[in-house]
């Protein structure tokens, strides 16, 4: 699918935003980057996510904030946009402890300005949103897949209650305005270009320097890790499929097959050839013990098979690293370099 005017994306500096962004313009859409380039995480990554898009491609940025109504109006209402991938977020549970009112700007009055935008623009398509998995909340180790129909209402994190919030304020757009729109439930994305602030990340760093690395949950954390380009399929599989006038459906996007913290770091060991200084700690608050996704509503809608095993994607993740140290180190890879 290719017509219908630009896309816009939200967020389209971060990790998903980016790769989202390349497979669209990759098949030939017309894209509008829109971003505010927190400084939650290295900037330096983020323009170099920016910079493949523009060198690649005909790719449009706007640094602006999404929580400007008028901006996102302007944008969405100016440039004939009929299809939004909206990513843009202050992620993070932890962070969330620390500075709730973030949250409260980019998670909340954010997705609020694209809710608006669409509403006024009155002729979107399709918007396509991320959710997240911690809107389930605590869950034991070793249970069933979480499923979407699953009453999400005890949240461990301001993260969780700003994603679930998010959720209902799109529901209320849909039952009152008829917008058509999607909430994509993600489970722990990781990938080359990925998030340094996420444990793989700084994990690699560390190890790399020869640090000890912090194990939280004393490593009986279970999480059901999804590779990026797994994560880009399932979000352009579900734009290409609008649903009807009204409906707000929610999916989730993982992996299905939950990995045990240590497992991870073990990968990790493998594929850097180095093995890690472990320091067991207890959970931190906002953390949750497990995540499962049941992938049974995207397949049936999209055919969505996530493709790519933890093994592989680490290998994936790790060439990039050493690649990036390689060439000097940039930003988070500046350390090791
Ligand atoms: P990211 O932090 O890399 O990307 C988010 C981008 O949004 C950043 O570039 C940031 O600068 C931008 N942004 C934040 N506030 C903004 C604002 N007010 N105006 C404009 N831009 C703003 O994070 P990501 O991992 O790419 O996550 C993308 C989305 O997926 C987020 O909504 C996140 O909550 C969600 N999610 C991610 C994961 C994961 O594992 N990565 C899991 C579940 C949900």
């Amino acid at each position: 699918m290719t017509a219908g005017g630009p896309v816009l994306v939200t967020g389209a500096a971060g990790f998903i935003g980016h790769a989202v962004s390349e497979r669209l313009l990759a098949r030939g859409e017309r894209v509008i980057g829109l971003d505010n380039f927190t400084d939650y995480y290295d900037v330096t990554l983020k323009e170099a996510r920016v910079a493949r898009l523009v060198d690649n491609f005909d790719f449009r940025l706007v640094r602006g904030d999404i929580a400007s109504p008028e901006l996102l109006a302007e944008l969405v209402a100016g440039n004939g946009v009929r299809r939004i991938v909206h990513l843009a977020a202050q992620a993070g549970v932890r962070y969330s402890i620390e500075n709730p009112f973030a949250y409260e700007h980019s998670n909340l009055k954010g997705h609020l300005a694209v809710l608006e935008a669409a509403r006024q623009a009155g002729n979107v398509e399709h918007l396509v949103y991320a959710s997240s998995s911690s809107v389930y909340g605590e869950r034991p180790i070793g249970g069933t897949g979480f499923r979407e129909d699953e009453p999400c209402t005890a949240p461990v994190s301001l993260y969780a209650a700003t994603k679930r919030s998010c959720e209902l304020m799109s529901q209320s757009y849909a039952t009152l305005y008829g917008l058509r729109m999607s909430g994509l439930r993600f489970f722990t994305v990781y990938g080359p270009w990925g998030r340094p602030d996420m444990a793989y990340f700084g994990f690699a760093q560390k190890i790399l320097l020869g640090q000890p690395i912090e194990v939280y949950g004393e490593g009986r954390m279970a999480r059901d890790f999804t590779y990026i380009d797994d994560i880009v399929d399932g979000v352009v599989g579900v734009l290409d499929k609008p649903p009807a006038d009204g409906e707000h459906r929610l999916l989730n996007i993982g992996d299905c097959d939950p990995v045990g913290l240590m497992e991870m770091i073990a990968t990790l060991e493998r594929a850097l050839g180095r093995q890690a200084v472990k320091l067991m700690r207890p959970m931190q608050p906002g953390d949750v013990t497990a995540t499962f996704a049941d992938i049974s509503a995207i397949r049936a809608l999209t055919g969505y098979s996530p493709k790519v095993s933890l093994a592989q994607g680490i290998e994936r993740f790790v060439d990039w690293y050493l690649s990036e140290i390689e060439q000097g180190g940039r930003g988070p890879m500046a350390a090791v370099a």
